[in-house]
């Protein structure tokens, strides 16, 4: 079979199509028939070597397909069934093995590339919105890329809870995409904070910071946050954060920061298959649009994390076998 391959890490050009051996799922596990892979901005930190992964390796974190063979111990899966997964490795390919426990059921009516879009950003968006810092009603909040894959999600979710959200975007398409998904206002990077307090009419109106993009945004977000307020800093698009002095909590209001990983908001079996529902439960109700702003050949990974690095990219960046 084929899989994007990486060697050696570095840029793009280091994805290599390559023929490759057959996986064989292990007791526990599931070989799948690709559909999609999942492209996310984790896959351009492993192919850097940013996160550690042993060489050589497949990359891609997510994606959905058709379960072919179950190992002796897997009980819930069957051949032929629908499946999607995420923090499992090895997306990039024509065929996987997959940890039973990273796998869920497709409902029927969410088609293979949907299940492929939602799982890994679905889960972050939801876990941000419900569990790190549970949105309510008269909340406000920021959601730093707004147009992204993770923000456009997001962006709908808090709404759904109540909150009032403001959005950052670089470009006016990728603004009026933040928008309606149900953004109040949509700021560029540059003076976000003062164009935020002008709109609010408040010093720090702001009850938490989703921020995604990390070195470009963390600083000027945390003086928006109200006295014991969250910033929840759960990614670094533009860089990671640098070392900070906590004593800008206490200076800024008692504040909180945390720096969540989706892995520990999906760690049981029954917190998967809850969030799974209900953003399944979600997308059958027409109440979350999943955006799938582009689609490339699998061959063609090296042009989807170009466009991804380079801010081309609105929504799901999807890859298929
Ligand atoms: P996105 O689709 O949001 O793509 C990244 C976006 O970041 C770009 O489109 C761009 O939007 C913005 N950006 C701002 N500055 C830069 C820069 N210097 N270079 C590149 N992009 C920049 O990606 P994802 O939705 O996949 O992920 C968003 C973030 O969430 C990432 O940091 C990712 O690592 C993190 N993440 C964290 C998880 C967790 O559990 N902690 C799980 C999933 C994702 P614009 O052009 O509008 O600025």
């Amino acid at each position: 079979m084929r899989a994007q391959r990486i060697t050696e890490h570095g840029g793009p050009e280091r994805l290599d199509w390559a023929e490759v051996e057959e996986p064989r799922p292990g007791d526990e596990a599931l070989l799948v028939e690709v559909a999609a892979a999942g492209v996310n901005f984790i896959d351009t930190y492993h192919r850097e070597g940013r996160y550690t992964v042993a060489l050589p390796f497949i990359p891609g974190v997510e994606g959905s397909g058709t379960v072919l063979e179950v190992g002796a111990r897997v009980a819930d899966f069957a051949p032929g069934d629908r499946i999607a997964w995420c923090n499992a490795p090895g997306g990039y390919a024509e065929r996987v093995a997959i940890p039973a426990a990273r796998a869920v059921h497709v409902p029927d009516g969410v088609p293979d590339d949907l299940a492929a879009a939602v799982l890994l950003q679905g889960f972050t968006a939801h876990y941000l919105a419900f569990d790190t810092f549970p949105l309510t009603a008269g909340d406000t909040c920021l959601v730093h890329a707004g147009a992204g894959g993770v923000g456009l999600l997001l962006i709908q979710l808090a709404t759904a809870a109540g909150a009032r959200v403001h959005a950052t975007t670089s470009t006016d398409e990728k603004a009026a995409l933040a928008a309606s998904a149900g953004a109040v206002a949509v700021h560029r990077y540059e003076g976000f904070a003062d164009a935020i307090r002008q709109y609010e009419g408040k010093e720090r109106p702001l009850d938490v910071v989703y921020d995604g993009v990390g070195a470009t945004t963390f600083d000027e977000g945390l003086s928006l946050i109200r006295p014991r307020g969250l910033m929840a800093l759960f990614g670094a698009s533009s860089g990671p954060v640098p070392p900070f002095d906590l004593q800008g909590l206490n200076a800024n209001g008692s504040l909180y920061v945390t720096r969540p990983s989706l892995g520990h908001y999906i760690a049981t079996r029954r917190e998967l298959d809850a969030r799974a529902r209900d953003v399944f439960g979600r997308i059958d109700a027409g109440t979350l649009d999943v955006r799938v702003g582009a689609r490339f050949p699998l061959a063609d990974a090296a042009d989807a994390h170009r466009a991804l690095e380079g801010r081309a990219t609105t929504g799901k960046v999807l890859l298929l076998p």
